[in-house]
């Protein structure tokens, strides 16, 4: 419409070149509400993107506004001082973790972002091993820091920067339906992480032991991917048997997103450090923590700080956030649409010949296109993406060679809404398909 279309040109006369989102999805928002987005012109969209899967319980949910309102008023910003809805937070944050974990991790707030997060995660395990290379993996997404976007594994963001964190080695992720050996599935699971074991072990040429391994469990950006139980169990086996902290992201994966509070839950091991940002609050506040076994509790006054590491609105919403989650069983919730939204998705794979993969966790979900005809699988994702748009509904494109489309619902997303979606994308793909 005309009122979005001068906002979007304003913008791109404004803003630098490097924001991304709006290339694809040229929206500019009004307001929004739940899983619903209303464009300046009017215009109402699903939203399936829900600020890149900060908004757990969607736009505006009145218990959060509530909860904010009420200490808007009584403190904003309080440094790294207690307060009562800050004590609460990691009171009630570290109850959230299992119970075998409780009582030995201790939490820091580390600034605003993930990235802010991740930095303080790497920080503390240089500190505590005083290593210097960390293992990251292929596909891996850590944000966009100096050190996050050194982790991160994609090359592209990170030409022409020379002098990034040096050490960062990146395993192979265990993922088959990307093998790049071809391998079966039943093999490949081991060998990656098998891979990674020789590496850490051999005399000869192998890596020097590393500070901290980082991995998503289900990796975000990489395309949702999920790792497989056996790969990541045995990682966390050899970590713990070389002593190398474990450090899961859960940025994208945690606060319920997978249909656990933390993704680790479903593969039965124990993070030495968690760093959670994203969902925490419920509606995208800015707050990052990290929470770490109290054995690597190296840091002394000043070793990590930052001006925002306070923000009480965040707490009060994160507190509300929970009293949602319990009082609305939540995470069974999550499920639910899960298996609902997962069965329309392998159906348009049934339906079309569009689809190489369904997968992900929760609402965390994606679909692998695949080329078809002179059109590549990226021209292919980012034309669904579009005939998507058009009819209403707002995903996201992301994965190696921008190939999948990501979903990324409200965990409170209605089944109505969850339906509605994917007529949206059955209309989309058959679009596509002709
Ligand atoms: N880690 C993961 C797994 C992420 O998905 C992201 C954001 N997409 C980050 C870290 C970085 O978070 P932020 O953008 O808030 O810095």
């Amino acid at each position: 419409g005309p009122i979005g279309r001068e906002l979007l040109d304003h913008q791109s006369r404004t803003e630098s070149n490097a924001r991304t989102y709006p290339r694809r999805l040229p929206i500019a928002i009004g307001e929004a509400s739940g899983s619903y987005i209303t464009d300046v012109d009017g215009r109402r969209y699903i939203d399936f993107l829900t600020g890149a899967g900060v908004l757990a319980l969607g736009h505006n949910h009145p218990d959060l506004i509530t909860a904010v309102q009420g200490q808007l008023t009584k403190l904003t910003h309080g440094l790294d001082m207690p307060t009562p809805v800050r004590e609460e937070f990691k009171r009630r944050q570290l109850g959230m973790l299992p119970e075998s974990m409780r009582d030995s991790m201790k939490m820091h707030f580390c600034g605003p972002t993930g990235a802010d997060g991740v930095e303080a995660a790497i920080k503390l395990c240089k500190k505590a091993t005083g290593r210097g290379n960390v293992i990251a993996f292929q596909g891996s997404y850590h944000g966009s820091t100096h050190a996050a976007m050194s982790l991160t594994s994609e090359t592209a963001p990170k030409t022409g920067l020379t002098n990034l964190l040096p050490g960062v080695h990146f395993a192979p992720y265990g993922y088959c339906h990307r093998c790049p050996l071809s391998l079966t599935p039943d093999t490949c699971v081991t060998n990656c992480a098998e891979f990674l074991a020789n590496t850490l072990n051999d005399t000869h040429g192998g890596i020097q032991k590393p500070a901290a391994i980082i991995m998503e469990l289900v990796q975000g950006e990489g395309g949702s991917i999920p790792a497989p139980v056996p790969f990541v169990r045995r990682i966390a086996e050899l970590a713990k048997s070389l002593d190398i902290p474990l450090i899961v992201d859960e940025v994208q994966t945690g606060c319920g997103r997978t249909g656990t509070w933390f993704s680790f839950e479903q593969y039965g091991i124990e993070p030495d450090v968690i760093v959670a940002s994203k969902g925490l609050s419920g509606m995208g506040l800015p707050v990052s923590v990290i929470m770490y076994h109290e054995r690597l509790d190296v840091w002394t006054p000043g070793s990590h700080i930052g001006t925002f590491r306070g923000n009480n609105l965040a707490f009060a919403s994160a507190n509300a956030y929970l009293d949602v989650l319990a009082r609305d069983n939540l995470l069974a919730h999550v499920r639910e649409r899960s298996a609902q939204l997962m069965a329309g998705l392998r159906q348009i794979q049934i339906d079309t010949t569009l689809v190489s993969d369904v997968r992900g966790r929760g609402l965390m979900l994606g679909m692998e296109m695949s080329g078809r005809g002179t059109a590549g699988a990226s021209e292919v994702a980012s034309r669904f993406q579009r005939e998507a748009l058009r009819r209403g509904l707002i995903v996201e494109i992301g994965g190696r060679e921008d190939c999948v489309v990501r979903l990324l619902p409200a965990l409170n997303v209605p089944a109505e809404t969850v339906d509605e979606a994917l007529a949206v994308m059955r209309d989309a793909a058959r679009a596509v398909q002709d």
